[in-house]
């Protein structure tokens, strides 16, 4: 054995028990919150950072990637890989353990605080009922502010966690985290920001006009004038997705549907049996318990779970078959590759995979093969079901803009007025005015800045993913939806490599060409 093998091999040996352990602590936090198990997951969390800041490690594997020239890909993959995750942990043990303990504190609080509306305690799927059917623009109002009131709740914290974030950046030699984050993962920024100016282009036009529309229509509804519309008036928090006044309610669908029946039904079509996955999943609400979702792979040896908070609707159907296409995307994963090697090749191509899937629920072919909608129905529905799917990605597009633009601030300058800068990304890409004299750090109230920070744009990425992936399944295997080709293709070409590949020789290889926005702009004017 070579030096550079002994080296994966050892580190390997350390960090295989310690990252295993890891997911099952972030799953019994999940799961079931207590001082306990947040105590646990924070100390093995410290334990894995100790080791990946070991100095004399990363010196060994700095060394070794230097002569690379000779080695076997998949040895010098690994080095790689080693150095992506070793970089940024190389700051001091005290800073380390700060950062650790306020992470797990601001996210305790998102797992247990509930907003207050007229006096009552409210969950985030009680604000959503409200803000789905309300015509009532005053419990409307009272609902967003509930959503928000998190928000001021751990501001102070996420400002100082991006003020440690970037004092350890700094100490690398990065301008601060926000670009050491995506050099770490794979991602130029340059090529980052272009991509979303094209996107911004792509998209401005269509969504100015869609938007238009829907506030006719929003404030027909609410018996005012478009200019006293609030982003109250608007089905989700964030205006993450259409409000259902805008798009096609699929709800009533679902509103008997057993949406775990509906999700095994699905991949059993692509010839992936979900079963086992479905089994260790925890798929609803409780108390104590996460209000998110998500898929983990605990072991890399196919225990693969998922947490969800299901209810009959499509939202929640959506979340099912985008967190089960992850799932897939894991238990997939060619078993004897190394374990360094046996994860998705990047965040941005399991978000691909995931947001595909999930977009399958509003598929036609879907509707009737897999939750058997009358043909009737669909084809009544079908004309505004594309209106819908052009919808959301316009909506998602644009929130992407915000969140990407808004984090690079934050991380530029932490102490800056962000409150502000944050309607101001509001109004320009998602055209929502801000409340009159609003002066509350709601930006804070996305959970992303404190657990997944510098993570949004792999979402956007994985949105042109999923167009070209689908744009590639469509030429060569006649669809998705029944068709166990397009199953064999994802398994060969995406799954099954890993991480052994780079995410952009990956799409390359897999679709014939490089990832583009242009099957997805191409989705918007269809
Ligand atoms: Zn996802």
């Amino acid at each position: 054995m070579s030096d550079a093998e002994l080296l994966v091999e050892l580190l390997e040996g350390k960090l295989r028990p310690v990252e295993t352990a890891l997911a099952e602590a972030w799953w019994e936090t999940s799961t079931h919150a207590s001082p306990e198990a947040a105590a646990r997951r924070e100390r093995i969390e410290l334990e894995r950072r100790e080791l990946l800041a070991n100095a004399d490690a990363f010196a060994a594997i700095r060394a070794a990637q230097r002569q690379a020239h000779g080695y076997d890909p998949l040895l010098a993959r690994q080095l790689d890989l080693l150095h992506d995750a070793f970089a940024p942990h190389q700051v001091p043990a005290d800073l380390r353990q700060r950062l650790v303990e306020l992470e797990v504190a601001v996210e305790t609080t998102f797992n247990t605080f509930r907003g207050e509306m007229d006096g009552q305690r409210v969950d985030d799927n009680a604000i959503a009922d409200v803000l789905r059917s309300s015509d009532d623009s005053r419990e409307r109002r009272a609902a967003w502010e509930a959503s928000k009131q998190v928000g001021a709740e751990v501001a102070d914290s996420v400002r100082e966690l991006a003020r440690l974030r970037n004092e350890a950046a700094q100490r690398l030699g990065y301008r601060d985290h926000f670009a050491l984050a995506l050099a770490t993962s794979e991602l130029d920024e340059e090529r980052l920001f272009a991509t979303l100016d094209e996107v911004d282009r792509a998209t401005a036009g269509p969504f100015a006009e869609w938007k238009a529309r829907l506030d006719v229509a929003l404030a027909g509804r609410f018996g005012c004038e478009a200019d006293d519309l609030r982003p109250w008036h608007l089905d989700d928090p964030f205006f993450q997705d259409p409000p259902i006044s805008g798009a096609v309610d699929l709800d009533p669908l679902f509103a008997d549907a057993d949406v775990e029946a509906l999700t095994v039904r699905t991949y059993d079509g692509l010839g992936l049996d979900m079963r086992s996955v479905l089994s260790r999943s925890d798929l609803y609400s409780r108390d104590g318990k996460s209000q998110h979702a998500f898929c983990i792979h605990i072991d890399r040896e196919g225990d693969v779970r998922v947490l969800c908070n299901v209810e009959p609707n499509e939202r929640w159907t959506e979340t099912m078959l985008h967190e089960f296409g992850h799932a897939a995307y894991d238990r997939e994963l060619d078993p004897s590759l190394p374990w360094l090697l046996r994860e998705p090749a990047h965040a941005l191509t399991t978000e691909g995979v995931a947001m595909l899937c999930g977009r399958l629920a509003r598929e036609p072919r879907w509707l009737t093969d897999v939750a058997g909608v009358s043909a009737e129905d669909v084809d009544g529905l079908a004309a505004r079901l594309a209106e819908a799917r052009r919808a959301a990605l316009l909506v998602f597009a644009r929130w992407v803009l915000v969140m990407t633009h808004f984090e690079r601030g934050l991380y530029a300058d932490p102490d800056a007025d962000h409150d502000t800068r944050w309607w101001d990304l509001v109004e320009r890409f998602q055209r929502v005015r801000r409340p009159e004299g609003r002066h509350a750090p709601d930006w804070a109230a996305k959970i992303h800045l404190t657990v997944a920070p510098v993570y949004y744009q792999n979402y956007l990425y994985g949105e042109l993913v999923a167009s070209q992936l689908q744009a590639t399944l469509e030429a060569r295997a006649g669809g998705i939806v029944g068709r166990s080709e397009a199953g064999h293709l994802l398994v060969d070409d995406v799954f099954r490599p890993g991480a052994s590949l780079r995410w952009d020789q990956l799409v390359e290889r897999a679709t014939g060409e490089p990832l583009t926005a242009t099957h997805l702009a191409r989705q918007l004017t269809d």
